[in-house]
């Protein structure tokens, strides 16, 4: 038996074009999708076109200068708008509106539409962006337009960011860091891109202590990350107590991916996932909301998002614990 997961994902989200050669290239989206479909619990799977955000969600999170700096240099035509690494063309501005607004519809998915969880199958992705900032391939900070979406519309008062994409997830780190509401936590290689995300950044004012950060070594495991999940996060998490879990689900600590060098193997994905579907069911009534970040093996990704959404659809998760 397996429940069913809402996924929200747009053809037009492969027309951002980012150059070749680029890692977040468009194929991204088609590589996951087709092994989804392949996948054993494929019927579980509901498939659904997402639609753009309203601009007003956007700029609750960025500014408006900034959101018609990004509309206006995307309509220009191929440009960056970082210092180089994060390319546009004409039609990212209406990609990065359409995975933002994929992102509004987990949300609304879990809170409205009756699934325990849900998926954006989009891109650009978001966790590096903040206020009036690109940075990282990321254009509008999803996951951070979600959070506030869900405290706006279903008025939440505590939720949980998990981030395990490679990187440190700088934007949404600096979003949140001084918040009460929103318990910031990422998983990532340190030394690496964007050098920020040491252990001791924990948060501010009355954010203090709602801000974790994992470092790791190159070569770490699972075993190293599933021990800070249970060490760093789970003790906030029994004092928080969320009503939402977020998942900044990047790819790229497979052992695979070009860009770094932890260890996880794609089945690792599904212990994971297993973890937090213990988490969601205690303190969120299951919901889970899981965004694509970063990722950029095109195998790897496809076989690792397969892992974590057959953690999301199995009907009774296994011990995370036992393999
Ligand atoms: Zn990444």
């Amino acid at each position: 038996m397996a429940r069913p997961v809402a996924i929200y994902t747009h053809q037009a989200c492969e027309l951002h074009d980012t150059g070749s050669g680029h890692p977040e290239s468009p194929q991204r989206l088609p590589a996951i999708r087709h092994a989804l479909e392949q996948a054993p619990f494929a019927e579980s799977l509901h498939f659904y076109e997402a639609v753009p955000a309203e601009t007003k969600w956007i700029e609750c999170i960025h500014t408006r200068e900034y959101r018609t700096y990004i509309e206006e240099t995307c309509l220009k035509g191929k440009s960056t708008v970082d210092m180089g690494e994060t390319l546009v063309c004409q039609d990212s501005y209406q990609a990065a509106l359409l995975s933002a607004g994929a992102a509004l519809q987990c949300v609304d998915a879990v809170f409205k539409e009756g699934y325990p969880a849900a998926f954006s199958l989009s891109r650009p992705p978001g966790h590096h962006a903040s206020e009036e900032r690109a940075m990282g391939f990321c254009l509008f900070n999803n996951i951070a337009i979600a959070a506030h979406y869900a405290e706006q519309t279903y008025g939440l008062e505590r939720l949980c960011i998990l981030d395990w994409d490679v990187h440190h997830g700088n934007g949404t780190q600096h979003l949140f860091y001084n918040s009460p509401t929103v318990l910031f936590c990422s998983l990532h290689q340190l030394p690496l891109y964007p050098h920020s995300g040491e252990f001791h950044e924990s948060g501010a004012g009355a954010g203090k202590g709602l801000t974790i950060n994992c470092p790791f070594p190159n070569g770490a495991t699972i075993e190293q990350y599933m021990e800070a999940l249970e060490n760093e996060l789970l003790p906030v998490l029994r004092s928080f107590r969320p009503q939402l879990f977020l998942v900044s689900a990047g790819f790229d600590a497979h052992r695979l991916d070009p860009l770094a060098d932890i260890k996880l193997e794609s089945a690792d994905y599904r212990r994971m996932t297993r973890w937090l579907r213990k988490q969601a069911e205690t303190f969120a009534n299951g919901r889970i909301v899981s965004l694509l970040e970063g990722g950029y093996h095109l195998d790897a990704i496809a076989e690792s998002a397969t892992a974590h959404l057959a953690g999301l659809v199995e009907d009774e998760p296994e011990n995370p614990f036992l393999r």
